[in-house]
Order: C-alpha cells, then sequence, then structure tokens
C-alpha cells in the first residue's frame, strides 16, 4: 500500500532523492566506493560541500556578502550559538511558541534578552503583528514557522537591526526576502534533508561584534574560514540536502515550489474550513503552509477517524505530544495526491458520522 507520509520531522523527502541517496551509499558516482566511507577531504565530498553551500545561497538568491555553512548540533545548538556569535548588550526576541521559547531560554544564558513580542497570552494561535523594535538591540530573533503550533509569518518586520531567523520547517518552501535578514538557519530534517546538519547563512558583517572568545567548534567565522569543514562534518545528511536542493532547482527553483505549496495548502485548508466535523485550531490569518493544526469538534469519534486514516495509508498526522488534535504537515516533498487522499478520507468521514 502506498504510504502518505505526514510526519512533521524528520520529514518526507522526494523519492528520487531517496534513490540516489540508496545508490550513493553502495557506490558514488562509479568510484567504487560508498559516500559512507570515503574522506570528507577528497575532491568528490569537496564538491558535494561546494555545491551545498553555493545552492543554498542560490535558492535564497543572496550574494557575495553572505556565506552558508552545514553544522551540526541541530537548530537547538542554533539557539545557544547566535547569541553567542551576536549578542553584545541586549538581543530582542519574539516569542511564537514552543522553539521560539527555547530559543529565548538559551539566549538568556548568554545575555541580556528582551521578548518584545508573545502570542502566549492565547497559547500562540496567532503570529503578533505589532511590536516595538529597541533601538539598542544587537539583533531581533523571529521564528518563520512555528511547527507545533501551526503559525507561520506572512511578512517579517522591516527593521535597521539585524534580522535573525529560525527557518528549520519552511526553509525553501516559499519566496522571501532573505537580504532582509543577518542570519537564517535551519535544521534539515524538516524541509531539506536526513538529520545531522543544520544551514546556517549569514551577513559576513555581522560577526566579530560580541567581544567574545569563542570555542572554535561554535565560531561561525571560524567555521566559514574553514569552508564549512573545520572537523569532520556529516558527509550524508550534507549530501541528501544538496540532492534535495537540486530537486528544487531542477523542477524550476523556489518558484515552482512555492506555487505547489500554496496548492496543498489551499487544498487542505478548504476541506477543513468546509467540513462540519473538523476544526483549525489558529488564526486564519497566521496558518502556517507548512504545519496545519486541527481538531476533531467531536473527541469521541477520534479512535474512528484514526482507523479510516490507518486504512488509507495515511501516516504521522497525529499533533505534537504537547498541544494534541492533528497535524497536517505538507513539506516541500508532499505531493499533492497525498493532500487529495486525506481531504477525502475528511470527506468520506463527515459523510458517515456528521
Ligand atoms: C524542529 C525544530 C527545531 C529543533 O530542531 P533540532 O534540529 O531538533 O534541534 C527548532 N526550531 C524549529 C522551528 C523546528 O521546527
Amino acid at each position: 500500500m502506498k504510504i502518505h507520509n505526514f510526519s512533521a520531522g524528520p520529514g518526507i523527502l522526494p523519492p528520487e532523492v531517496l534513490r540516489k541517496a540508496s545508490e550513493s551509499a553502495l557506490n558514488y558516482n562509479n568510484t567504487g566506493l560508498s559516500l559512507l566511507e570515503m574522506s570528507h577531504r577528497s575532491p568528490e565530498f569537496e564538491q558535494v560541500m561546494a555545491n551545498a553551500r553555493s545552492l543554498a545561497k542560490e535558492l535564497l538568491n543572496l550574494g557575495d556578502e553572505y556565506e552558508a555553512i552545514f553544522l551540526q548540533g541541530g537548530a537547538s545548538l542554533q539557539f545557544y550559538m547566535v547569541p553567542l556569535n551576536l549578542l553584545k548588550s541586549k538581543a530582542a526576541y519574539v516569542n511564537t511558541g514552543n522553539w521560539a521559547s527555547e530559543a529565548i531560554a538559551e539566549a538568556r544564558k548568554v545575555g541580556n534578552v528582551e521578548v518584545i513580542a508573545s502570542s502566549e497570552d492565547r497559547k500562540f494561535v496567532y503570529i503578533p503583528s505589532e511590536f516595538d523594535m529597541p533601538k539598542d538591540a544587537d539583533y531581533v530573533h523571529i521564528t518563520s514557522n512555528n511547527t507545533i503550533y501551526g503559525t507561520q509569518w506572512k511578512s517579517f518586520p522591516q527593521t535597521d537591526i539585524p534580522l535573525v531567523c529560525d527557518m528549520s520547517s519552511d526553509i525553501f518552501s516559499r519566496k522571501i526576502p532573505a537580504d532582509q535578514f543577518s542570519l537564517i538557519y535551519a535544521g534539515a530534517q524538516k524541509n531539506m534533508g536526513p538529520a545531522g546538519t543544520t544551514l546556517v547563512v549569514f551577513r559576513k558583517d555581522i560577526l566579530g561584534k560580541a567581544g567574545r572568545t569563542l570555542p572554535k567548534m561554535l565560531d561561525y567565522e571560524l567555521q566559514y574560514k574553514k569552508d564549512s569543514m573545520f572537523n569532520t562534518p556529516p558527509v550524508f545528511s550534507v549530501y541528501v540536502s544538496m540532492l534535495t536542493m537540486q530537486w528544487i532547482k531542477d523542477n524550476g527553483g523556489i518558484e515552482w515550489i512555492e506555487a505547489l505549496n500554496n496548492l496543498k495548502a489551499q487544498f487542505f485548508y478548504d476541506e477543513l474550513d468546509s467540513n462540519p466535523l473538523f476544526e483549525g485550531t489558529v488564526d486564519k490569518a497566521s496558518r502556517s503552509y507548512m504545519n496545519a493544526t486541527f481538531i476533531l469538534k467531536n473527541k469521541a469519534i477520534e479512535k474512528d477517524f484514526e482507523s479510516m486514516l490507518k486504512q488509507e495509508g495515511i501516516s504521522g498526522l497525529k499533533g505534537h505530544r504537547s498541544v494534541g488534535g492533528y497535524r497536517c504537515s505538507m513539506y516541500n516533498a508532499l505531493p499533492l495526491e497525498s493532500i487529495k487522499v486525506l481531504t477525502n478520507v475528511m470527506r468520506e468521514f463527515a459523510h458517515k458520522f456528521a
């Protein structure tokens, strides 16, 4: 049976990418060696890393004033690494959910943090639209897509203060003004590749101002000066991330993937809004096009819904353990067909139970 993979993370990858990755795990480009047993200093892997770094900048439409590197430690290490490298006197944060709260907690271990806006008052069901940027902040940090709550920034703050963004769950999913940001980071495993690497893209001129001596592994400047290979990089994760970025480029780039993602989200939300049994859990204006969160109004029929999902091969729809309900993750590699299968199940379910 075909499985429709709605997993929130690690998330679905394109079948072409998985096929190529499996071949490379056995014999990389007819070298007779697996990519897994090859030196990271080999010309073959150096080429992979160089391609991955340049594809990331290309898909974000960024120029030479930016660097892209691949690190380890997940987005969670970036919660600490960002303030370590950038925070001198004060940092401003917008709190839009669990991950943003984690980022704030880690930054507070480094220095002075001001939370300039929060949607915690209504359990993170919206993106705050009004806040004052403190003129004296070294940077302001936002989370473009809130994976757990299902909200997403539709436009970004215009500010002279360096803007830093956790884009773990919507990187490369839509056209964004990337040059409005000073630093973007994204754990690979939601929308870009397998777990194990984190993309960090930054303007070079924001570095070197925090005035602290950094451990080598946590120093962006050292990492890019060593071409993202200061120590052994997570070779396979970087390689599969590169294949996914190449897949986006070969199919028509960000415009193509954005159009597909818009179509999937519209398809899903149209069903959600017209179906009498279900209800979205966040404000419509803040709805995420990557993770749609919703509930069954009548909890007594949850088991029936879930067994119907199982019958149709729908996997990974359960909401995050902290919020419950359901979450439809529609990452880049999810085909429209999977959304159609899900919305059909929802419609049939309503015929039976409404
Ligand atoms: C998953 C996620 C994280 C945590 O990523 P790790 O790579 O597991 O550390 C951080 N931020 C967002 C927005 C996420 O979706």
